[in-house]
């Protein structure tokens, strides 16, 4: 049996595209005592991996040249030297790109469906869910009736935190980058309005056109001039929650622009910003998991995947979702469960 791997092949400088990355074919490995042999069923292409592809110091080690990327991976143990796992069980973890990797059981948890598709652990059920949950509820503090502005709105974290907020019974308008998306956001997933951030005239008077008492929680997902016109368009005691900077992540450190502006309105209307780590906060794990689970049982939350098929497919699958080829959470299905 082989193993199909994806390594680093070199570090962008700006934009990421399909020679930074190269593949190769490697016996499968062997275990030892303690440890486990996975296949990997989905796995997870995420935009901090972007940023992980640079040599900078971070809240998470860089890849390395040579070596496997690696990232939120659901896998089925096919081979166990570890007794707190069956062959059969499937868990879900940090683990390499590739078809087969080897754990040794440190920070796997074990996943079931529970009617639901494994893939979901790696979005709704996983990471990204739990990001738009914390970012909105606990950083955004986000109540019943507040006015609430999503960038990125469409994908794995925006279209999560605009149902969040729906259900919470607040007022949400959203940003996306194609029609498509736009239509998706008022007709499937219940927004109250949104809009093309890259065809209208002005996004500053749009949100302004959105939110006539100003925004009280704006959740950030992609920085620049979004981010900008949001900060002009903020209410008294309004809330940003700093998810994520995209708009940022393939200009390079010489490239980048000053900004944003305006952070004076941010003084005189009393506003916070937070940066958050989801990561930081695992007490809110279990909180997300029921309530998510409950609305799913209700039909009060929607979900929609991109899925790329192969491991070989994941350098592109990457790369298109930071330009916005996605439709909900970009994952991809590496083999059969
Ligand atoms: P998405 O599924 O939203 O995919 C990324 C989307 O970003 C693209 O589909 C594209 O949508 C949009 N985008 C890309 N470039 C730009 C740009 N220049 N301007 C505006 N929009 C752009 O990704 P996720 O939901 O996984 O992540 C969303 C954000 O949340 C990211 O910034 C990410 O880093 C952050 N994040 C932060 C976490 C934390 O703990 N703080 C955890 C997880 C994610 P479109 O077509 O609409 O342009």
């Amino acid at each position: 049996m082989q193993n199909k791997r994806i390594l680093l092949a070199g570090r962008p400088d700006g934009w990421v595209d399909d020679t930074h990355f190269t593949e190769d074919t490697q016996p499968v490995p062997t275990i030892s005592d303690g440890e486990v042999l996975l296949k990997t069923l989905y796995l997870s292409v995420d935009p901090y991996m972007r940023g992980r592809m640079n040599d900078t110091k971070s809240y998470i080690p860089p890849f390395q040249i040579g070596q496997p990327l690696s990232g939120g991976v659901v896998a089925q143990v096919v081979e166990s030297k570890n007794p707190k796992f069956e062959v059969g069980d499937t868990v879900m973890g940090l683990l390499d790109w590739a078809q087969y990797s080897v754990s040794t059981g440190e920070g796997l948890r074990k996943v079931h469906g529970g009617g639901y598709p494994l893939s979901y652990h790696l979005g709704l059920l996983g990471m990204p869910g739990l990001t738009a949950y914390v970012g909105l509820v606990e950083v955004g503090r986000c109540k019943e009736g507040d006015n609430v502005f999503v960038t990125a709105a469409s994908g794995a974290v925006g279209s999560v935190v605009g149902q969040i907020a729906r259900n919470m019974g607040c007022y949400v308008a959203g940003s996306a980058g194609s029609d498509e998306k736009v239509a998706h956001l008022k007709d499937t997933l219940g927004f109250n309005d949104a809009f093309n951030y890259k065809t209208v005239d002005s996004v500053h008077k749009t949100i302004a056109g959105c939110f006539p008492k100003g925004i009280d929680v704006a959740f950030e997902n992609v920085g620049g001039a979004q981010f900008e016109a949001a900060i002009w368009n903020m209410a008294l005691f309004g809330r940003i929650a700093l998810c994520g900077m995209i708009a940022d992540y393939n200009i390079s450190r010489e490239d980048m622009p000053v900004g944003p502006r305006g952070m004076t309105n941010l003084i005189g209307r009393n506003v916070t910003l937070q940066g958050f780590i989801v990561s930081n906060y695992p007490d809110a794990a279990p909180k997300w998991d029921a309530q998510c689970r409950a609305w799913l049982a209700e039909g009060k939350m929607t979900y929609q995947e991109s899925v790329a098929d192969g491991i070989s497919a994941a350098p592109s699958a990457f790369v298109g979702m930071l330009k916005g080829q996605n439709h909900g959470k970009q994952i991809v299905k590496v083999s059969d469960e």
